[in-house]
């Protein structure tokens, strides 16, 4: 047990606490058997506070494969391996049915935070292909759930954020590719409402969308951006003599934080420009890899240094269809004129699928942009823009979230009452706790 500085993808806020690391399974059932609270952990890719905790287990070293047919598809792996690991090792020839948008997250991260990738209006969000997952509850037992055995347990776990137990393990039904490769079009939308209207346009005809909007653009522009189309590409259409061969690499990693000055408005303005520009240039179609089309951040190593050492704060939120693009006006307005605002933003449509009690996708559009952290007064500035969207209809990602208010987070989730009465059941003595439960009134 080390005592240690915690912190979340985004920097802030941070913990200092002890983490264990248990080797296996039964490492695992004598954390749970502590009296002590916890939190499990997996790669802290989470931006706020949803992973972090005074007195953390580690699952990483939890990251066996367990099993995996490669006539259907179906896997079973220890809940602490990566999406890199098993896309490196595992899966020639079959893909993640989700992925958010980093592959160096885990199994039971994507589990606890129902994850959502750039085809949730065609295919849902993560813990749609989950069959089954093993637990290590507190006290020590061990129990399997999914839709048909346990199923109260299952739907309070999937999108819990580690608040019913310890995932040991998840059954997980993969999708197959005949390549490593994507048909890419990309369509320039000169303002918010050509960019929404495209989106929803293409819905039903593409498995993949998600559009980049520039924050800065000026005007009757502002919200302009480029939508990104695709889908997995027939493998006669790849040049390769491996069609299914990933190229799975980091190119550049940020050694240090970067000086805040770097990150001034002329020159994010100047380089949204640039990037529009040459989008609108590259309109149409192209065969891309699969690794920077699904992943394109996950290029730049530590990328988020480049907000300095204060952090940053990932605003993300999701409003119904109706009356959903003025809300998403409203939000990027708000941002774009804030003084260390938000740059760029990127924009998907939602189907209305909710696979767990706080599942955070709900029908119709979720945004979200980078706030660096240069000051504390964008926390109430955020917590206004929170209440306008929760009367919206709308809701905060908590896997993103470091700052939202109990009150407005209850008017957000309406399946607070049915999670928390599992959560009762199944943790009587409230053993699996983290700064966000406390904040937001999970515990
Ligand atoms: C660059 C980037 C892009 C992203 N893109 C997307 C996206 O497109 N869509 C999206 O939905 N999310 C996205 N995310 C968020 C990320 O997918 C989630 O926060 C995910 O939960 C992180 O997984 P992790 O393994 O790092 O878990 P952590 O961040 O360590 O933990 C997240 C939560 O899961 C719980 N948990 C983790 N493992 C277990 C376990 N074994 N048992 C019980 N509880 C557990 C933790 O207690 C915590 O509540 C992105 C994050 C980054 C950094």
């Amino acid at each position: 047990m080390r005592r240690e500085r915690m912190q979340g993808w985004g920097g802030f806020p941070v913990v200092v606490g002890e983490r264990t690391v248990p080797e296996d399974a039964d490492a695992l059932v004598g954390c749970a058997r502590r009296p002590e609270p916890r939190l499990a952990q997996g790669n802290l890719r989470s931006y706020g506070d949803a992973c972090l905790f005074e007195r953390a287990t580690s699952m990483l070293r939890l990251d066996r494969v367990l099993a995996f047919d490669p006539s259907s598809g179906l896997l079973e792996a220890e809940a602490g391996i990566t999406l890199d690991a098993l896309l490196r090792h595992v899966v020639k020839g079959w893909f993640l049915p989700v992925t958010p948008g980093t592959r160096h997250v885990t199994l039971g991260g994507c589990v606890s935070a129902d994850v959502h990738g750039k085809n949730h209006h065609s295919s849902g969000s993560f813990g749609r292909y989950v069959e089954a997952i093993e637990m290590v509850l507190a006290g020590g037992e061990r129990v399997r759930c999914s839709r048909s055995e346990g199923s109260d347990l299952f739907r309070a776990a999937v999108g819990g954020m580690g608040l019913l137990g310890y995932i040991l393990s998840v059954t997980l039904r993969l999708r197959p590719i005949a390549s490593a490769a994507m048909v890419k079009r990309t369509i320039p939308g000169g303002s918010l409402d050509e960019v929404c209207g495209i989106l929803e346009e293409t819905e039903g005809a593409h498995e993949y969308s998600v559009a980049w909007i520039d924050c800065l653009a000026p005007g009757r522009t502002l919200g302009r951006g480029l939508v990104y189309l695709g889908e997995h590409a027939p493998a006669d259409r790849v040049p390769s003599r491996d069609p299914l061969h990933l190229r799975l690499r980091t190119a550049v990693t940020v050694p240090l934080p970067l000086p805040e000055c770097l990150l001034g408005r002329p020159s994010m303005r100047a380089f949204n420009a640039l990037v529009f520009r040459r989008g609108a240039r590259a309109a149409g179609d192209e065969i891309v890899p699969l690794v920077p089309f699904f992943y394109p951040l996950d290029a730049v190593g530590r990328w988020n240094r480049v907000y300095g050492r204060r952090g940053f704060l990932q605003y993300q939120v999701a409003v119904p269809k109706r009356g959903g693009l003025e809300a998403v006006r409203e939000v990027i307005a708000r941002l774009a004129a804030w003084r260390s605002g938000a740059f760029l933003a990127v924009l998907k449509t939602f189907s209305g699928a909710q696979e767990g009690f706080l599942s955070f996708p709900l029908g119709g559009y979720t945004l979200a942009a980078d706030i660096p952290l240069r000051d504390r007064s964008v926390i109430p500035f955020l917590r206004e823009i929170d209440r306008g969207v929760a009367d919206a209809g709308g809701r905060v990602y908590l896997a993103k979230d470091a700052i939202l208010e109990r009150e407005v987070f209850e008017a957000m989730y309406p399946g607070i009452e049915a999670f928390l009465r599992v959560r009762r059941r199944y943790d009587p003595e409230r053993r699996f706790r983290s700064l966000l439960s406390d904040r937001l009134g999970l515990t």
